[in-house]
């Protein structure tokens, strides 16, 4: 469990540049204000707290990301579409869910996908303090870390994007504020042809692709997965993870 201090990119600047404290504590302050003009879109321009949208590679790839999981039918499903294509993606879990459903939690970080924190219950925490935002993200990494023990947790997202001061707590935690470009508004699902059609017209390169594989039927996201990842790689897509920065 982190206290005050840094992890991550912010710890490592510091011990690799040996500066004195001093500069560090102003370093950490001007981190802070940047973070302060986050808008809820995320495209502010703060290095650690930046809510990033893009793929780590850039230029013809995409990365899909699932949010509100697992969930006991549809989080099953999609791992086998993912695993049959050979694509590894992102999932965004609520801390009750994986508390429910720690095999599927465990199954996802054994397929190589990537975990990213998406608070206890899908809380709005755009008016919370630091500290309860704090608190609701270590209860969720705690409960991700007991079903999977020694599991990365790379990312954090802000339900309903929005991030009030999450994204500094986030990456005071070490977990990278993660966004998104495109969004397919599969919670009210259209339609599985609706759903391709979404994805593939509206893929850009570089995208981080909003899903869900909970929160309801995901069934027709299930199959939408299934039918566009053929799609975007006859187009030239390849599938990296979010960035990190
Ligand atoms: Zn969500």
């Amino acid at each position: 469990m982190t206290s005050r201090t840094t992890d991550g990119p912010l710890r490592s600047r510091s011990r690799s540049s040996r500066r004195p404290r001093r500069l560090a504590m102003s370093a950490l302050l001007s981190v802070g204000l940047c973070l302060g003009a986050l808008t809820a879109t995320g495209s502010a321009q703060a290095v650690d707290g930046t809510v990033v949208t893009s793929t780590q590679s850039g230029g013809r790839t995409v990365s899909f990301t699932f949010d509100d999981g697992p969930d006991p039918t549809h989080t099953p499903r999609l791992l086998e579409v993912l695993r049959r294509h050979g694509v590894k993606a992102t999932f965004c879990l609520w801390g009750d869910h994986v508390r429910q459903y720690p095999h599927l939690v465990r199954q996802i970080a054994a397929d190589g996908h990537r975990l990213c924190n998406h608070t206890m219950s899908h809380q709005d925490l755009g008016s919370w303090s630091q500290q309860q935002i704090r608190q609701n993200l270590e209860q969720t990494n705690a409960l991700i870390r007991q079903a999977a023990p020694g599991a990365q947790i790379t990312y954090f997202r802000a339900p309903y994007g929005s991030w009030g001061q999450s994204p500094q707590v986030a990456a005071s935690m070490g977990m990278q504020p993660l966004g998104w470009r495109l969004a397919i508004n599969d919670w009210q699902p259209p339609g599985t042809s609706e759903l391709v059609r979404r994805i593939t017209q509206g893929v850009t390169p570089g995208a981080v692709v909003l899903m869900h594989d909970g929160g309801g039927d995901r069934s027709q996201t299930v199959s939408a997965v299934d039918q566009t990842i053929p799609q975007l790689r006859s187009q030239g897509y390849t599938f990296d993870q979010p960035a990190v920065r």
